[in-house]
């Protein structure tokens, strides 16, 4: 494991956590996106990968604060997909 690992701050719950314990969320010019391991450009934003973190920050619109755009229901969809495979495998 690196010890350099870079941490990332959850929207919602302001936790410090692993890029890899985290969802990526980045804006792009069609809107925020949830980005699928590789980092794309632009500016981006963390929730936990937990039902918990998405489901609150799909709620409270976390993303349209800390992004400026509304998330798609598409996107809040795959973020829900993918915090319910994480929960599978813990
Ligand atoms: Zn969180």
């Amino acid at each position: 494991m690196a010890a350099s690992a870079p941490e990332r701050m959850c929207i919602v719950c302001r936790a410090r956590r692993p890029q890899g314990a985290l969802l990526r969320v980045s804006r792009g010019s069609d809107g925020p996106r949830v980005d699928g391991g590789r980092r794309r450009a632009g500016r981006g934003a963390y929730v936990c990968r937990t039902d918990r973190c998405v489901e609150t920050a799909i709620t409270r619109q976390a993303f349209r604060r800390a992004l400026g755009a509304e998330l798609t229901a598409a996107a809040a969809a795959e973020l829900r997909r993918l915090a319910a495979d994480a929960a599978m495998t813990d």
